[in-house]
């Protein structure tokens, strides 16, 4: 291994899409197992691709310590988590990592989706050790892993994580929408309305919202971001946080990105829509002269930095 090494177990936005014409891509929503050379064992999100992960790290009989950061609440980043197989194993210890919201805490907001209400078992069923960590956008570290956050423009208390180890970086923000300001094009588009921190920590940078983004991202190995719409789609679709892929495309040549991974995929593309936006995407990024590599995320598939 190098630094790091990543693997897709889930790739979806939204809902998971089972059927034949998202075969290729893989159906299941957000999940990507992230392991450190000599270092921490992470996952980032738990939509329903952390079920699979979970069957295989059974499988391998692997002890588990390690780390699982949620981006934010919607289903499709959390759905997966009540059939993580090893959070019932006595063996393992989870440290379950993601922001508060207005309304609850860390810890609520994931055993409420296991209330009786909703599912057979309680998140006290959960044998494991499990711990929570509530953040904010700040920068902390785990096991020599430094880890910067960012509010995202989605609705809600969406975060963006930067992992920098050993002279290697990772940023994942899986679901974002841009500002749309600069490119005049009618009044600023903020989804993460009506949450005071969010909108507060945007208002620092008033005169250029993406510039801020783009200093997040900027010089990343691996930038993973949300591509979700064609820019027709988008237009109908405005505030919904999700980027149309243009922008993703235009957020990565300006953050200076070497590697660029589009996710969170439309439930309504199948694989030779993806195949599409991609080819247009490496046409898009050839013709400004960018060496920027650009793949679209496929469950199943490794990098390695
Ligand atoms: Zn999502």
């Amino acid at each position: 291994m190098k630094s790091f090494k990543i693997k897709f177990w889930g790739v979806r936005g939204s809902i998971p899409t089972p059927g034949a014409s998202t075969i290729f891509y893989g159906g299941n929503t957000s999940c990507v197992e992230v392991r450190f050379k000599d270092g921490p064992f992470f996952i980032l999100d738990a939509g329903t691709g952390i079920r699979e992960l979970g069957k295989y790290l059974q499988q391998q009989k692997e002890n588990i310590q390690g780390y699982i950061f949620i981006s934010h609440f919607h289903w499709d980043h959390i759905q997966g988590l009540p059939f993580f197989r090893p959070a019932f194993d006595l063996k393992n210890s989870i440290t379950i990592v993601g922001s508060d919201d207005a309304a609850a805490k860390l810890a609520q907001i994931i055993s409420f989706q296991m209330d009786p209400t909703y599912f057979p078992i309680t998140i006290e069923d959960m044998k494991a050790q499990i711990s929570f960590r509530s953040i904010k956008e700040e920068k902390f570290s785990i096991e020599g892993v430094e880890i910067q956050t960012l509010y995202l423009n989605h609705p809600g208390y969406a975060l963006g994580y930067r992992f920098s180890y050993k002279n290697r970086c990772l940023v994942y923000i899986s679901d974002n929408e841009p500002f749309h300001h600069l490119q005049n094009s009618g009044p600023i588009t903020l989804s993460a309305r009506a949450v005071p921190e969010v909108e507060q920590a945007f208002d620092n940078f008033y005169e250029d919202k993406n510039k801020k983004l783009i200093e997040f991202c900027k010089k990343a190995d691996i930038l993973i971001h949300d591509a979700q719409f064609l820019p027709e789609e988008y237009e109908t679709r405005k505030t919904w946080g999700h980027s149309p892929f243009p922008y993703t495309i235009d957020l990565a040549l300006n953050s200076q990105v070497k590697s660029l991974i589009l996710f969170h995929h439309d439930p309504d593309h199948g694989d030779q829509t993806i195949k599409k936006m991609l080819e247009q995407s490496k046409k898009i990024i050839r013709k400004t002269g960018s060496t920027m590599k650009c793949e679209a995320a496929r469950e199943g598939s490794i990098l390695e930095v």
